[in-house]
């Protein structure tokens, strides 16, 4: 694969091949560099283009481009993206068939592609290292390159590792790039790429069209209702901590006629891609979230973001944030909690710690339930027990997983969420011993009768089962189908890799004593304490009410800003809305009219014209405060008669 002539500049690759006449900042002064052979670090802000950089930098370099990337939802559409413009590309990862993955190994080793899209692990195979020493190199890009650092939000440790390749050969340049990096990130994503001379390119942090706002509210639904009323059919993303509020709130929202959805880690993988489309297609007006919609999942038009929780930390809140405006038209995001909020996240993080023994108790179960034997069970993946890990070890669904990831942080397993592969097989014995297999049981000879039959070439290479289409066939179940080719494995008959849907952990090592388990006491307390620190950064944000929040964030990444963004709640001219005493008294004679009955504040607000709903509510909270209006159940509220 030939790259583009030297002669060819940056500009014309990005008019042929994207059709844009010129960059957006700094994209050009990245790819002068990366061309030029040094080693880069980007920090560009979500919508700033950084795709873009390595792409044409990886056209302009003689070579290959391998693109390290952590999840398949971005390498997919990444792929898809250069595929789309005619650019050779491949990617590798879980989701494919043996085939598909043969020949993605194939086109890189006879030079028949320019881009490589691979995750992390897949630097460490062996397939990957056989070959790697041989691969003429253009440029290492790693994406989402703070997933490096353990003082980032949301640490990869199988990051760690990609440095290491460089010791069986480095004549090219390393590209890392990320969103957000605190210059702490920053530092650890240059030592551990292990980047020489580096170039550090960082777009502001600064979002003018955003404003900031923080509402101190303990009435979240209603003061929620009144935003997403106030913007009706505009785009809204409401984020929220766990699965169990996405539901509450996009039915409670539905309720009041809003178009609201909700999308967490937890729904199919066919679920999410169908709310995506519709989503992208502006049929879903308020999106309800965990953090699970994020990368990928790009909307240019959103005009509010709204958190509903506490973010763990200014860098995950400062991404969410971001997805407001991209189109760099006016926007909101805004955060919506009480002071009790404040102390519960606080309160919460404690109360969520895991302990070593805890650790230990979760590996014990997991490899108890799946019937793994001290020095076995490497390699497959299991499906995550997760019910039966809560039972045993009566501990909650967070430390559940949030001690798998302590033992994935320290290598000894993999713990994959929300991926899909097929089951495969290859037999890897002689026809002689499957039939000895096939005279001992009636069981056995129907199972590899099939197999033989069904794919011909099951000698030779890995096959996808259709495992449904295979228990139809045989009628039998698919659970015992499963059952008898693990069987035949042991009995290393065939190769059987079982696929998973959903979430799968597989054992790095084979299983330990769980008293050695090699358990870093130190390590968890540096963690919880920095993870302690980020929180109550957010919190200070949240609590403040003086300093300009957009220089406050700026801050947070080591930017200092000129001026306040006149547009945060905090740095505002304040303008109390002033309305004239008759208007006023006719407004409370509504409002108290309209509450003869209990109803809502959105209700009450909806007999109003849009533009005078701010002066409204601070009219309706008068009353509260007074006592004429009081609650009455959840949400709604009733006048009181006054003497
Ligand atoms: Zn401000």
């Amino acid at each position: 694969m030939t790259h583009e002539k030297p002669s060819t500049n940056a500009r014309e690759l990005l008019r042929k091949y994207w059709g844009f006449s010129s960059f957006r900042p700094l994209q050009e002064e990245i790819i002068r560099d990366v061309v030029q052979g040094r080693d880069v670090l980007g920090v560009m802000t979500t919508g700033g283009g950084k795709s873009l950089t390595y792409q044409i930098s990886g056209l302009l370099r003689p070579g290959l481009c391998i693109v390290v990337s952590p999840l398949i939802s971005l390498m997919i559409d990444q792929f898809e993206s250069l595929k789309k413009r005619g650019i050779p590309s491949v990617m590798i990862h879980s989701g494919m068939t043996a085939r598909q993955t043969e020949n993605a190994w194939n086109s890189i080793q006879f030079n028949k592609t320019k881009f490589v899209f691979l995750s992390p692990e897949r630097l460490q195979t062996k397939t990957f290292k056989a070959l790697y020493p041989k691969l003429k190199m253009g440029l290492l890009v790693v994406d989402e390159a703070h997933c490096i650092s353990e003082w980032g939000h949301d640490f990869r440790p199988s990051y760690l590792k990609i440095g290491l390749i460089r010791q069986f050969q480095d004549s090219y340049p390393t590209l890392g790039l990320t969103a957000t990096a605190t210059p702490q990130v920053s530092q650890d994503i240059k030592d551990f790429l292990k980047l020489r001379n580096t170039v550090h390119h960082q777009t502001s942090f600064s979002r003018p069209n955003l404003a900031f706002q923080v509402i101190n509210e303990s009435n979240k639904y209603n003061c929620l209702l009144e935003k997403l009323i106030n913007s009706k059919k505009e785009r809204s993303i409401i984020f929220v901590r766990n699965r169990r509020k996405c539901y509450q709130i996009s039915s409670f929202l539905q309720q009041h006629d809003i178009q609201a959805k909700y999308y967490h880690a937890g729904l199919s993988n066919a679920a999410r891609d169908a709310i995506q489309y519709e989503w992208s297609q502006n049929k879903i007006d308020v999106m309800v979230a965990t953090n699970a919609f994020g990368m990928g999942i790009d909307k240019a038009d959103v005009r509010q973001v709204i958190h509903l929780d506490v973010p763990p930390s200014i860098e995950a809140y400062y991404q969410e944030a971001g997805r407001a405006g991209r189109d760099r038209l006016p926007a909101r995001s805004m955060i919506i909690c009480s002071r009790e909020d404040l102390r519960d996240a606080l309160e919460q993080q404690t109360s969520n710690k895991v302990s070593p023994s805890d650790i230990k108790k979760v590996y014990h179960y997991f490899c108890l339930h799946h019937g793994i034997a001290e020095g076995q069970g490497q390699f497959i993946p299991y499906p995550l027990p997760l019910d039966v890990l809560i039972k045993k070890t009566s501990l909650s669904a967070l430390k559940v997983y949030s001690s798998l990831q302590w033992l994935e942080r320290w290598g000894l397993l993999h713990l994959a969420t929300n991926e899909y592969s097929h089951h495969k097989i290859k037999v890897i014995t002689s026809r002689e011993n499957l039939y000895k297999m096939q005279v001992e049981s009636e069981d056995y000879r129907v199972v590899i009768d099939y197999v033989l039959r069904t794919y011909p070439n099951v000698f030779r290479d890995f096959q996808s089962i259709d495992l449904k289409r295979m228990a139809k066939e045989i009628q039998g179940n698919e659970a015992r189908i499963i059952k008898l080719l693990e069987r035949l494995h042991t009995y290393e008959c065939v190769d059987f890799q079982r696929g998973i849907e959903g979430n799968s952990v597989t054992l790095r090592i084979p299983r330990v004593v769980t008293v050695n388990l090699p358990i870093n006491a130190a390590e968890m307390k540096r963690h919880f304490n920095h993870q302690a620190h980020q929180l109550r950064q957010m919190v200070d944000y949240i609590a403040n009410d003086r300093l300009c929040r957009q220089r406050m964030l700026c801050r947070y990444f080591g930017e200092e800003l000129g001026q306040d963004c006149q547009e945060c709640d905090a740095c505002k001219p304040t303008s109390k809305p002033s309305v004239a005493p008759a208007l006023r008294s006719h407004w409370i004679q509504r409002i108290k009219t309209l509450t003869q009955k209990p109803h809502s504040l959105a209700y009450i607000l909806s007999h109003f014209e849009t533009n005078e709903r701010p002066e409204v509510k601070e009219i309706f909270h008068d009353l509260c405060q007074r006592g004429e209006v009081q609650n009455h159940g959840p949400n709604t509220f009733i006048s009181i008669p006054q003497a």
